[in-house]
């Protein structure tokens, strides 16, 4: 065991040790499980740091990197071996956990990958690489065939995959070591080229920086610490890390360098010894060169006091420090992001509701109590206004859309409704013509007021009885939007829910209809003329006579200033009648024109002592195209009067339309929609066909208190973490 234990504390291997990292170690598989269920979930929980190497070339990156991992898979060696950057993701794949104790032996052979761990590239995919050697070989193989065998670079990364139960999911990135004199197919501007490449890599702020550096050259010239000032200044990422320690001139050592006297760096430089090409030829394994590392520093004169903070095994105590602040950091809000999804998620499980037992049929039959009820709140909701959820904010809804009808769609409508609308002066004067008969026409006769006005009133019923569709629309549409994400999961049950409804507002509408009719039939039945509101035959008179006396005298007084009345007078008291007077008597238009027509008709009268002779018949009598002055005042009567009644009536039917609506649909609706619900679906017979949940909801369902139990599973992991970052 005691041989093994620098190997176990490597970063990327979770072995228990004795060594002081311990809470590292128990984080990574803690770490690990974490991934796991978010994976699970398709998302990242933490974005783990990248570890990047970088440094001249042959100065030991990909060493230091494989002796980190603990494997031997990548191509080392003299001259430009790292042609083209290579990303290295490490995927847990959580088996094997608890059996850490076997996992050394199963990782004797460092060449050969047990069957747990395997590597794929992304340029092979499906292909799972076993033996590490080959791994190795691979990598060599894919840089040839982008740059050729001749020193070229590509910027195009090599991806690898590493899947292994003792590794954490992190990726770490090997790039070619920087250099300044183009040799083979490289470019005139290589230094530049790789100097980007590094720079892009280590740019990201998740990065952790190994700049490496060989301890047998000039540190002040270090290539890799220049890159890694310029993304991070502060040295909060980067590492120093000083390769070759064993190959300085005798006698000299690098403690300055070591104690930060030549360059300081925050986190300081460690010291580490890997395989020189000879021993990589000997094939010493990295177990065997972690041994002789460590015999290196204890034996070393100068490096003997500082040994422990020496060599690899310290190196990966470091990052794994470093990992684990980071993910310390990201606890607060890990946790309340799992706290958040678990909240959705409750929401959208109490949505979905439970499952039905097939045989249960006394939750069906509540259930479907439930669900009807639930509807008919919403529908009573919506039409009430206090519905709430998914209406947009910009626009009206339900019971608002409805009191739009009324008011801004019906009332302005019949408001705008002309009384005279295709009926001329000249249709009235006929009609008034028609209507007196034989009978003399001293008065204006009443009966063609009462046709005329009833025409008018009829016209009114088409807007009110278009009103009511319009209100049925509305209440289907609010049948169809008030459906619940409970009652969706039932798509049979939603289609029949809203096919009864629909047909329950479709039988209203006869009855809505005959009301709507009745009203306007009840206008229609009865004309009262004695409705206080009526201007009346004597007012009507009275209003035009003032009318027209106002005209004549402003004629007159253009003529002959003098004279008021022309041809026309009232008799006494007529001038202005009382309101009460209208319709008093037995007929609207008594005492009128009693006066007026003799006026008219003889220039004689008033004169009692001429002899009274009639006119002669003509024997075809035609109306004049113009209407004689008399005419003109009986047809601006009827107009006055038709207008007033037209006007009562237009206002009781805006007001009786929409109470009557609501009495006989929408309150209606309201009041059966549950019975009627009730009444037509809940059979014991039909519960299984309406309690069918769609495949979709069923599988949702799933879903959902499969990643309920994963998130919860993930807490207790974040407390677990919490209670051992403060342990
Ligand atoms: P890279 O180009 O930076 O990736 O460097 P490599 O890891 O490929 O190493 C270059 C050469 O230096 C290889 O032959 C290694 O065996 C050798 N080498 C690396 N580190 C050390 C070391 O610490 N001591 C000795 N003696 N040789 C080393
Ligand atoms: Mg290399």
């Amino acid at each position: 065991m005691n041989e093994d234990a620098p190997h176990r504390t490597t970063t990327l291997y979770c072995v228990p040790s004795r060594d002081k990292c311990t809470t590292m170690n128990n984080l990574i598989p803690i770490i690990n499980k974490l991934q796991d269920v978010f994976n699970a979930i398709g998302e990242s929980p933490i974005d783990l740091p990248q570890i990047v190497v970088v440094g001249s070339q042959s100065s030991g990156k990909s060493s230091v990197l494989e002796s980190i991992v603990g494997r031997e898979f990548l191509p080392r060696g003299t001259g430009v071996v790292t042609r083209r950057p290579l990303v290295i993701q490490l995927y847990n794949t959580g088996q094997n956990e608890q059996n850490d104790e076997d996992a050394p032996k199963e990782r004797d052979g460092e060449g050969a990958a047990t069957s747990q761990e395997w590597g794929e590239f992304l340029h092979l995919p499906g292909q799972k690489f076993f033996d590490f050697n080959e791994i190795r070989n691979e990598i060599a193989r894919e840089t040839d065939r982008l740059t050729g065998k001749n020193k070229g670079i590509s910027k195009q990364s090599i991806n690898l995959k590493i899947f292994s139960p003792h590794v954490l999911t992190l990726s770490l990135i090997d790039l070619p070591g920087t250099t300044k004199v183009p040799v083979g197919d490289q470019p005139e501007d290589i230094e530049a080229l790789i100097q980007g490449m590094c720079t892009d890599y280590i740019a990201s702020p998740l990065s952790i920086i190994l700049a490496v550096t060989a301890a047998n050259t000039d540190l002040a010239n270090s290539d890799a610490l220049k890159m890694a000032k310029e993304v991070d200044p502060n040295g909060l990422r980067t590492i120093g890390v000083l390769t070759k320690l064993d190959l300085m001139d005798a006698g000299t050592d690098a403690m300055d360098m070591i104690n930060g006297r030549v360059i300081n760096l925050r986190r300081g430089f460690v010291g580490v010894v890997n395989r020189s090409q000879q021993a990589i030829k000997d094939a010493v394994t990295i177990r065997e060169s972690l041994s002789s590392e460590a015999a290196f520093f204890e034996n070393h004169p100068a490096y003997r006091t500082v040994a422990s903070k020496m060599g690899i095994p310290f190196l990966s105590r470091m990052l794994n420090e470093m990992l684990m602040r980071h993910i310390r950091d990201c606890l607060p809000d890990l946790k309340s992001k799992i706290t958040t999804m678990l909240i959705e998620l409750d929401t959208e499980l109490q949505h979905l509701g439970r499952p039905f037992a097939a045989q249960d049929r006394n939750g069906k039959g509540e259930q479907l109590l439930h669900l009807i009820s639930t509807f008919a709140t919403n529908f009573n909701d919506a039409i009430e206004g206090r519905a709430r959820g998914t209406i947009e904010v910009n626009e009206l809804y339900g019971g608002a859309r409805v009191s739009y009808i009324f008011k801004d769609v019906f009332a302005k409508h019949i408001q705008c409704v002309d009384p005279f609308e295709c009926l001329t002066d000249m249709d009235i004067r006929t009609a008034i013509r028609n209507a007196t008969g034989t009978r003399a026409s001293l008065f204006v006769p009443e009966i063609s007021f009462e046709l005329l006005v009833k025409d008018q009133i009829k016209r009114l019923e088409q807007p009110a009885q278009q009103c009511i569709d319009l209100v049925y629309d509305e209440l289907q549409r609010v049948a169809s939007q008030c459906e619940s994400p409970e009652i969706e999961r039932f798509s049979n049950l939603r289609d029949q829910i809203v096919d009864v409804v629909n047909n329950m507002l479709r039988n209203r509408l006869v009855p809505t209809q005959n009301m709507i009719s009745n009203l306007v039939n009840i206008e229609l039945a009865h004309i009262n003329t004695s409705h206080p509101d009526f201007i009346g035959g004597s007012r009507a008179v009275a209003q035009l006579m003032e009318r027209m006396h106002r005209e004549q005298a402003a004629k007159e007084r253009a003529e002959r200033p003098t004279d008021a009345l022309g041809g026309y007078e009232y008799g006494q008291g007529q001038n202005p009648p009382p309101p009460s007077s209208s319709g008093s008597g037995g007929g609207m238009f008594e005492n009128l024109f009693k006066d007026l027509a003799p006026t008219k008709s003889s220039s004689g009268s008033g004169n009692g002592k001429g002899v009274v002779k009639l006119p002669q018949m003509p024997s075809t009598v035609r109306q004049p195209d113009s209407m004689t002055e008399r005419e003109r005042m009986e047809v601006d009567i009827i107009k006055s009067l038709i207008a007033s009644y037209f006007s009562i009536v237009r206002k009781n039917i805006g007001d009786l339309v929409p109470k009557t609506v609501m009495h006989f649909l929408v309150n209606y609706a309201k009041e059966h929609v549950q019975s009627v619900l009730v009444q037509r679906l809940y059979r014991d017979s039909s519960l299984d066909e309406l309690l069918r949940e769609t495949d979709t909801v069923a599988q949702r369902r799933r879903n959902c208190s499969e990643v309920q139990g994963l998130l919860r599973r993930a807490l207790e992991i974040v407390n677990e973490v919490r209670d051992f970052s403060t342990g």
